[in-house]
């Protein structure tokens, strides 16, 4: 590449930083980080906010943060710098920030094409600094590839939302024409996963509170039921004529659903745990579950070979989950809504600043 196609990288940026779980998030001028010999550095253009990042920042998880921490693994943008080792991956590149930020490489899932499983990952807005920055560095084995067709907002919320819900839905077993339960249909990953099931051959079954009803139905969903009006085991039944889904993915952030699912699941069907509400159990009733042989299993995030097909549908136009834009100054803002599910669907944060803070940034 000529040398005056070489983008500026700044020096200082803006970014989302915590101290402590549950302390203030401040919005403020940060160094721009530096790519190690294997990474790249990706000028996020847009970032989602998923679930996850809530966790970090509250400390939900029996896992350690890094702290202070940038928070946010769904970030879409462009590679501005590649370290000295990078081959295939050029500056000017569109790709996505994922959750894995990078993997050993040599463990036995690594080796067998199961990274998420990975012995000593890095994760992205959790173990190293995250996409609520304007410059986000990752390994480069592990950033998706977006063509530049795609614009790079909506296809944000692909990286994680859109990857993890495809493959909770290969996990699920479920063939085409077969129902499934979509619990938390109406929130980020809900959304999404009415989408890929649709467009997977699935029948769905949306459950969420009553106002997320129209949205959810719109994307796909054939039937709907408001947990907090409705007896949701009753419901499911009635619409599978007594039998129940062939499966259901659990994406609710709340204990009770993880607990009901497998009475309105039907025999010999699945049931996929993806969502991770703060010390929940799964519980469900032994003999039951052995003889309607019921399988319970959990679903993390996704491979890069996940990731290559999640954005294939993305990019073929099979995939439109309904998002909002707003302004990386305002996550605080985002988090408070998405605590009271407020939010149908992912809000997605722009990360460019306004004149007014990029004076302020200069004083
Ligand atoms: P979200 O807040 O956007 O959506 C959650 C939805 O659940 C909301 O629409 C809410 O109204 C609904 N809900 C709450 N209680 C419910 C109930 N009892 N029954 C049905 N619906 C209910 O959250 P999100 O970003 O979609 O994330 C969902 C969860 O998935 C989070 O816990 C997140 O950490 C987790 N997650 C897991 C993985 C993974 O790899 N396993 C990846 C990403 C996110
Ligand atoms: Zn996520």
């Amino acid at each position: 590449m000529p040398m005056h196609d070489v983008p500026e990288v700044p020096e200082v940026q803006w970014g989302q930083v915590f101290e402590k779980h549950g302390g203030p998030l401040t919005y403020k001028s940060i160094p721009v980080p530096k790519p190690g010999p294997d990474d790249v550095l990706v000028h996020i253009k847009y970032t989602g906010v998923c679930h996850t990042d809530l966790h970090a920042w509250k400390g939900d998880w029996p896992l350690d943060t890094k702290l202070p921490l940038v928070g946010g693994h769904e970030g879409a943008g462009v590679v501005v710098a590649v370290g000295e080792m990078v081959k295939d991956v050029h500056i000017g590149d569109h790709v996505g920030v994922k959750w894995l930020n990078s993997s050993c490489g040599v463990c036995d899932f690594c080796m067998s094409a199961q990274e998420p499983l990975c012995i000593a990952p890095q994760l992205s807005g959790y173990t190293v600094d995250g996409t609520f920055q304007q410059y986000c560095v990752a390994n480069a084995g592990h950033v998706a590839r977006l063509p530049k067709s795609v614009p790079l907002n909506a296809a944000a919320p692909i990286l994680c939302g859109g990857l993890t819900v495809y493959k909770a839905l290969k996990e699920s077993n479920a063939r085409p024409g077969e129902t499934v339960v979509i619990t938390g249909a109406g929130g980020g990953l809900g959304t999404l996963a009415v989408q890929y099931a649709k467009a997977m051959g699935f029948r769905t079954i949306g459950i969420d509170a009553g106002e997320k009803c129209d949205a959810v139905k719109q994307l796909g969903a054939e039937e709907f039921v408001d947990f907090q009006t409705e007896d949701v085991i009753e419901s499911v039944k009635r619409h599978t004529g007594g039998f129940g889904a062939h499966a259901v993915i659990l994406l609710a952030v709340s204990e009770k659903p993880f607990q009901q699912a497998t009475e309105y699941c039907r025999s010999h069907g699945t049931v996929v745990c993806v969502g991770l509400p703060a010390n929940a159990r799964i519980s469900a009733d032994v003999f039951s579950t052995v003889v309607r042989m019921i399988t319970i299993k959990g679903s993390y995030v996704g491979s890069r070979m996940d990731t290559k097909e999640a954005v294939d549908f993305f990019v073929r136009g099979l995939i439109s989950a309904p998002f909002k834009v707003g302004k990386l100054s305002e996550l605080g803002k985002v988090y408070e809504m998405m605590e009271k599910g407020q939010i149908t669907g992912r809000y997605v944060l722009d990360t460019s600043v306004s004149p007014e803070d990029q004076e302020k940034m200069e004083e």
